[in-house]
């Protein structure tokens, strides 16, 4: 099971750090910086992360990207601490913005999700993040849906409204733990809900926050057969099912976009808490921030999208992407100025000319390493570790004399680091 994802990027072998320092991660339920992942390095007990993957109707812009980069460092850092990691991402191919857009330019949706998804596997390649060990679609695990949604009907915790649409929602009231993770009022999740596609007036529902978990079969749109009806699943239901079925419960990381915290992330853990009888979903909620363009967020309707596949085609190095992202944290609203990319290419091209020079192996590398694992381990500091790439490359361009032509012998340590953990080369 499983879809195609996307070839791996080189992962060159480091010196094994001695005691690996645990990665630690702001967890946006309790808000505070936990440790991400299990303990020790144990071929038993992987690291386990899911991260909500896109819905496959338009190119992937910045924000996509400086979130998949964010999860693709935790990999990276995880990988390093000599940890196994099981790392699962979704692919939404049927929701209502994919029909929605099929249906605008007269195409196939599944065609469309197909198209886009394909587009999307070549940035994440272009662009040197790992791909997930497994890339699972919505449409392939329909019969795993189908039957968590039955069950949860089943148990009293799902209902269908009465009015003849066989629309299926979910009883927040059988899940007393609900909003643990946005930590949000009833106010501000009502906002919210409403402003993210949610319908809290909808007749026949028992409580205004109560998310959608299988809508019945409507006439032009594509179905699926069920117990409860032919029909297709709500948004929120796919993440948790998915993640679930590959993952179980209490994974490390569960991850996204800031935008994605309330209502989606909040919902699914809901579902699967209370489908499983279990509780935590995840032991670490983790939200990158936002990107933003000329003062605003970037978003769809305000047409202010920066693609990366647009980026690449204009030739700028996509290890000069990643370091312009990396260049504020990622928790923090990141605004894109075109200046970034060119000041991260100059920074790209002294960390390149540092690399190759006759006095690479002048300067110790073991700070570098052993600096660069630690502002990566506290909560994924990049600003910290580009500074900590900046000052090695400086002290390597003192050390290099001047008229001195002989053969570069670079011992390859420094450069392989910032490439295994950086993903820089
Ligand atoms: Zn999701």
């Amino acid at each position: 099971m499983g879809m195609d994802s996307w070839p791996s990027p080189p992962l060159p072998a480091l010196p094994a750090p001695t005691s690996p320092e645990p990665l630690k991660l702001f967890d946006s339920a309790s808000q505070q910086l936990r440790v991400a992942g299990p303990q020790l390095p144990d071929p038993d007990n992987p690291a386990r992360m899911y991260v909500c993957g896109i819905t496959p109707y338009d190119a992937a812009h910045l924000g996509h990207i400086a979130t998949y980069l964010t999860f693709d460092l935790v990999q990276r850092y995880w990988r390093d601490a000599g940890h196994t990691v099981r790392y699962v991402q979704n692919v939404t191919d049927i929701d209502d913005p994919l029909l929605k857009r099929a249906n605008r330019d007269n195409e196939d949706w599944a065609q469309l999700a197909h198209r886009e998804t394909r587009r999307f596997a070549a940035d994440m390649a272009a662009l040197s993040v790992i791909p997930p060990e497994s890339y699972i679609g919505v449409v392939e695990s329909m019969s795993d849906v189908v039957e968590t949604v039955d069950k949860l009907l089943a148990d009293g915790a799902a209902y269908r409204v009465p009015d003849g649409t066989n629309d299926i929602y979910f009883d927040l009231a059988s899940a007393p733990d609900f909003g643990y993770e946005s930590g949000l009022d009833e106010t501000q999740m009502l906002a919210l809900f409403t402003e993210r596609g949610g319908d809290p007036n909808r007749d026949g529902k028992r409580g205004p926050l109560d998310p959608l978990l299988w809508r019945g079969a409507r006439v032009g749109e594509p179905s699926w057969p069920s117990p409860m009806g032919p029909g297709r699943p709500g948004w929120h239901i796919e993440c948790s099912v998915i993640a679930v079925k590959h993952l179980g419960m209490q994974i490390h990381v569960q991850g996204g976009g800031e935008d994605l915290l309330f209502p989606h992330h909040e919902m699914s853990a809901a579902h699967a808490e209370v489908a499983a009888d279990a509780a935590p979903f995840a032991r670490t909620y983790v939200h990158a921030g936002l990107v933003g363009w000329e003062g605003e967020k970037m978003s769809k309707s305000k047409g202010n999208l920066v693609f990366a596949s647009r980026l690449i085609s204009d030739g700028n190095d996509p290890s000069a992407v990643r370091l312009a992202l990396f260049g504020r944290h990622y928790r923090g609203y990141r605004e894109w100025e075109s200046k970034d990319l060119a000041l991260a290419e100059q920074r790209l091209n002294r960390w390149r000319a540092a690399a190759a020079s006759p006095a690479v192996d002048s300067v110790a590398v073991a700070p570098l390493l052993a600096e660069l694992r630690s502002r990566l381990a506290d909560d994924l500091d990049t600003p910290g570790a580009l500074r900590a790439v900046d000052l090695w490359a400086d002290a390597v361009m003192v050390a290099l004399i001047p008229g001195d032509t002989s053969e570069p012998q670079p011992s390859m340590v420094a450069a392989s680091a910032i490439d295994a953990l950086l993903g820089v080369r």
